[in-house]
């Protein structure tokens, strides 16, 4: 039963060696309770999610029982468990080592909304994307922030808001604000509903944990239309499962296709799968962010990214990466903060999915 063990299960067993090691144990579908008590009889640890369908345990286990526990009736793979992160928080200009090029253009997300042309589509719908819910997976966000408090927000919040989602949570929804110097705020659906799943606190997440979020999110009483999801990470199956389970209840997941150019074949996971839309990150020219991530993606969808919107710009120089555009909106505590990333170019493509689905609705 070699099979039911992942390629990248498999490479960390050969190359490190651990006595334990950390799984994700995908059971077949309505066998969860079965695989639950032979975890619990091998005196195994674990933490079960479940979304829809999906069954998956997390548990340390020792590397020997691998390949038993991978031949185990009812249980459809063993697969590593990787860390996923934010795309985009590392990316405040200024900070981490990020310089900015001369003559560098500091933009914001009224003008970003502009270039995209969202008042045409507004003119046309009569509203803003009333009657349609956005769900976000993200940091916690700031819900008391001038340019958010219109809005009809139902969050799910472990721990303090972070600046990359209520940067995002900006993009999707702010009312048109004035900010700092001059500069305006304003997202590209303002009058949807949202319902933001914080559980990327700090940044960081374990499959259990953005499982958690996506339950946040499909299991609200607004019945999310449309989910946004800016992180991304090493390829794991068992992510990729998730993916599909979204589908399958009617619900399509954009995501960030990631800051790992500009390499080729940089595409995180879950981004570079055929279930999902990656977003690439443009400056209003159209020119590709030296970040942004490259193609080809996963075996699944070898043309990706999908599409690309505006989360800023570098180029390399020297070896390093200069920062050419960046975009200022919302952050926490109430203030205004620039950012880059392929999470930032995330909500604007979510926001024109939402204005989509409002259309189709009114047809
Ligand atoms: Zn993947």
């Amino acid at each position: 039963m070699a099979e039911h063990i992942t390629n990248d299960l498999r490479s960390i067993l050969e190359s490190r060696n651990p006595e334990n090691v950390s799984v994700l144990i995908e059971s077949e579908p309505g066998r969860g309770g079965e695989v639950e008590d032979y975890l619990t009889e091998r005196g195994y640890e674990y933490e079960r999610s479940k979304v829809g369908n999906l069954v998956v345990f997390e548990a340390v286990i020792p590397a020997t029982q691998v390949q038993a526990v991978g031949g185990r009736d009812g249980i459809i793979r063993v697969d590593h468990n990787p860390t996923f992160q934010a795309l985009g928080a590392a990316m405040p200009v200024g900070e981490g080592g990020m310089t900015e090029a001369a003559g560098a253009t500091r933009t914001d997300t009224f003008t970003a909304t502009k270039e995209l042309g969202v008042e045409v589509v507004w003119d046309d719908l009569g509203h803003r994307g009333e009657g349609v819910t956005i769900g976000m997976l993200d940091t916690p966000i700031d819900t008391t922030h001038e340019a958010l408090r219109h809005a009809d927000i139902e969050t799910h919040s472990q721990g303090n808001a972070g600046d990359h989602g209520t940067w995002v949570a900006g993009a999707l929804i702010a009312e048109d604000t004035d900010a700092r110097g001059g500069k305006r705020v304003r997202g590209v659906a303002p009058d949807a509903n949202l319902v933001a799943s914080g559980v990327l606190s700090g940044g960081k997440a374990t499959f259990g944990t953005i499982a958690e979020g996506v339950n946040d999110l499909l299991n609200s009483p607004s019945n999310v239309d449309i989910i946004n999801l800016s992180f991304g990470g090493p390829h794991s199956s068992t992510m990729h499962s998730l993916m599909g389970e979204i589908r399958r209840q009617g619900v399509h997941p954009d995501t960030s296709a990631g800051n790992s150019g500009p390499g080729s074949a940089t595409v995180t996971c879950p981004a570079h799968h055929d279930e999902t839309l990656a977003v690439a990150s443009v400056n209003f020219d159209g020119d590709v962010a030296a970040f942004s991530s490259r193609g080809p993606g996963w075996t699944d969808a070898p043309s990706k990214p999908d599409v690309s919107s505006y989360g800023g710009h570098t180029v390399i120089e020297g070896g390093q990466q200069v920062v050419t555009q960046s975009i200022l909106g919302p952050g926490s505590n109430g203030t205004y903060t620039r950012l880059i990333g392929t999470s930032m170019a995330t909500p604007f493509v979510t926001g024109v999915g939402a204005l989509r689905i409002a259309s189709n609705r009114g047809e």
